[in-house]
C-alpha cells in the first residue's frame, strides 16, 4: 500500500491497530459488493450496526462509549473507509462528526445520555440538516424556522440532500428560532416519525449511488423544548461541526486516491500490450509517478493537520485547505488511473471510475471547492469575496 514517506513508521500501537481493522473491514466486508451497490443505488445496511461494533462513528470523542483515540486514528479510519468508497466514509462521518458530535459537543446530559450510546453502536441512525432547496453555499439564508407554542416548538421548512434522511431515526435540523430575539439559527433533534416530518429519498444520482440521500420535510412539527441543542446559538453551532466533517473528508479523499492509485499499479503490471505490460510504457509510468506524489504530499497535509487537531490549533481555514486540495486531487487522479485501464475502467468490476463519481459530489458537499477557495482568500488578505 502506498506510504512513500514512511508516514506510517511513526504510528504508535493503536492507530495501526484501528487502521488494520478498518482496512480489513473494506477489505472483507465492502469491495466485494460495493460496486452491485453503486449500480443499484443501495446504501449496505447491514454494515451500519456492524460499523458501530467496530468503533467507527466518532471514535475522536471522549465518553458515553466512544474511547476517545487519537485525531491520527480517526483520519486513518477515514481513509481507510473511503478507500472502499466515499459512501462508507460519508455514513461514518454523518453519523459520527455531524450528528453524534453536535450532541457531545452542544447537547444536554440528558441528550447525550439519549442519543450518543445508540448512535456509536449503530442502533440508531442519524442525518445533519442544514442545506435546503434555496440554500445551499449560503447556509445562512435559511428559511425553516422554529416558534414556540406552549412549551413546544413548532418547526417549519425543509431540507434537501440530506445524507441518510431516509433511513434516520433522528435529524438534527438547523432553523431559525422566531421566538428569540435575531431569530438565532439553533439546533433541534428531530425524530423522524415525529407527525408533520417526510425524509423522501433522492434517486437519480449519478455520483455517491452507494449512500442514501433525502429530503426532510418540516410541516408543523411539534418537538418539545428540550429538543434544543442548549449549548450553542448561531451558525457557529452548524458551521464547527462541518469543521469536523471536513477534517475527516480531507484524510478519506485520500484513500479514495490511494485505492484509485492500487487498482491502476496492478492493473498495469498485469495488463499486456504490444508484447509485455503497459507499465513499461514511460506514458504509464509518468501517471504513475505523479499520482504517487499527488497522493504523498496530500497525506502529509491530512498528518499535519491531526497534529494540530490534537493540540489545539487546527483552525477551519487549515481544514478547508485540505478538504479543498485533497479532494481535488483525488478529484483529478481517480480519473488518471480510470484512463490506466483502458476499456475496462468504465466499469463497476474496477474501482476509480466508482472514486471519481463519488469525488464529484466530495468536491461540491461540505463546502463546494469555490467555497474553500473564498475562505482561504478571505483568511489570506482579509477581503471577504462571497457576495
Ligand atoms: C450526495 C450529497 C450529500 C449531501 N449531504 C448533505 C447532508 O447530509 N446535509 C446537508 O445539510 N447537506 C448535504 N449536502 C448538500 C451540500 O452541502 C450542498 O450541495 C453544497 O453545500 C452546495 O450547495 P448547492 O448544491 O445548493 O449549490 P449552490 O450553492 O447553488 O452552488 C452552485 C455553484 O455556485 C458556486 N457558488 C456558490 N456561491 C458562490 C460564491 N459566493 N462565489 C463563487 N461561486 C459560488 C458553487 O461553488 C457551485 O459551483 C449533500 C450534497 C450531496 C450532493
Amino acid at each position: 500500500m502506498l506510504d512513500y514517506v514512511s508516514l506510517e513508521d511513526d504510528l504508535d500501537e493503536e492507530e495501526r491497530m484501528i487502521r488494520d481493522t478498518a482496512r480489513q473491514f473494506v477489505e472483507e466486508k465492502v469491495k466485494p459488493d460495493i460496486g452491485d451497490h453503486f449500480e443499484d443505488g443501495t446504501f449496505p445496511t447491514e454494515l451500519i450496526p456492524e460499523m458501530g461494533e467496530l468503533g467507527f462513528y466518532a471514535p475522536n470523542l471522549e465518553g458515553y462509549g466512544s474511547p476517545n483515540v487519537s485525531e491520527t486514528a480517526y483520519g486513518l479510519l477515514m481513509q481507510e473507509l473511503e478507500a472502499g468508497d466515499s459512501g462508507i466514509r460519508s455514513m461514518a462521518s454523518v453519523q459520527g462528526a455531524l450528528v453524534m458530535y453536535p450532541i457531545h459537543a452542544y447537547g444536554s446530559e440528558d441528550q447525550k445520555e439519549r442519543w450518543l450510546p445508540g448512535l456509536g453502536t449503530g442502533e440508531l441512525v442519524g442525518c445533519f440538516g442544514l442545506t435546503e432547496p434555496e440554500h445551499g453555499s449560503n447556509p445562512s439564508g435559511m428559511e425553516t424556522y422554529a416558534e414556540k407554542d406552549a412549551g413546544e416548538y413548532v418547526l417549519n421548512g425543509s431540507k434537501t440532500w440530506i445524507t441518510n434522511s431516509p433511513i434516520s431515526d433522528v435529524a438534527v435540523v438547523w432553523a431559525r428560532d422566531r421566538s428569540a430575539e435575531d431569530d438565532p439559527v439553533r439546533g433541534f433533534l428531530v425524530e423522524t416519525d415525529t407527525d408533520g416530518v417526510t425524509t423522501n429519498k433522492i434517486d437519480d444520482k449519478l455520483s455517491m449511488r452507494a449512500s442514501v440521500t433525502g429530503e426532510i420535510g418540516l410541516n408543523d412539527v411539534y418537538v418539545p423544548e428540550d429538543a434544543v441543542l442548549p449549548g450553542v446559538e448561531g451558525m457557529k453551532g452548524p458551521l464547527s461541526c462541518l469543521t469536523q466533517a471536513r477534517y475527516g473528508i480531507a484524510w478519506g479523499a485520500v484513500g479514495a486516491a490511494r485505492d484509485s492509485f492500487e487498482t491502476a499499479r496492478k492493473y498495469a503490471t498485469d495488463r499486456d500490450q504490444f508484447g509485455g505490460p503497459i507499465a513499461r510504457f514511460q506514458i504509464q509510468q509518468q501517471k504513475l509517478a505523479e499520482m504517487a506524489t499527488q497522493i504523498t504530499t496530500s497525506q502529509l497535509l491530512a498528518h499535519r493537520l491531526a497534529e494540530l487537531k490534537e493540540r489545539g490549533d487546527l483552525r477551519p481555514q487549515h481544514v478547508s485547505m485540505a478538504k479543498r486540495n485533497n479532494v481535488r486531487m483525488a478529484r483529478d487522479q481517480s480519473r488518471i488511473a480510470r484512463e490506466m485501464l483502458g476499456g475496462n475502467g468504465i466499469t463497476t468490476d474496477y474501482s476509480p471510475m466508482r472514486h471519481m463519481a463519488n469525488m464529484e459530489t466530495v468536491y461540491t458537499y461540505e463546502g463546494t471547492h469555490d467555497i474553500h477557495t473564498l475562505i482561504l482568500g478571505e483568511d489570506l488578505t482579509g477581503i471577504a469575496a462571497y457576495e
